[in-house]
């Protein structure tokens, strides 16, 4: 009586990156939405509320739903596995690729000026 009831289902393909490594990832989501669009001369009581979905011309404008429903259903940290390892905290080399790989001790800061003497030296 009010208006439309939009019921559907739609797909996206998902493009972004690893949260931990960054690399690039594709997905695909699914969801469903449903929405009610009033008629433009049915009055509501929330009439100066923009929530409201109003029917613009006999049309329904699906966008504002169907972006809302689709960033729902992202993930918040998306990552490549499971169980990604992200990045060494040293080199930003991707530990996925290179699980062993390994870093001489940092020098201590205080140390520092003897490593440059030392290097003098040679
Ligand atoms: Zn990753
Ligand atoms: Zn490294």
């Amino acid at each position: 009586m009010e208006g439309v009831l939009v019921t559907g289902t739609a797909r996206a393909g998902l493009e972004g990156e690893c949260a931990r490594c960054l690399e690039p990832i594709t997905d695909d989501v699914e969801v469903t939405f449903q929405e009610l669009y009033v008629y433009p001369e049915h009055q509501t009581p929330h009439d100066e509320d923009d929530d409201v979905s109003r029917l613009q011309d006999d049309l329904v404008d699906l966008e504002p739903q169907l972006r809302d429903a689709v960033v729902l259903a992202l993930p918040f940290q998306p990552l490549c596995e499971e169980d990604c390892p992200g990045l060494c905290t040293e080199c930003g080399a991707r530990l996925a690729d290179d699980p062993d790989h390994t870093h001489e001790a940092p020098i201590d800061p205080r140390w520092a000026g003897l490593t440059a003497l030392k290097n003098d030296d040679e």
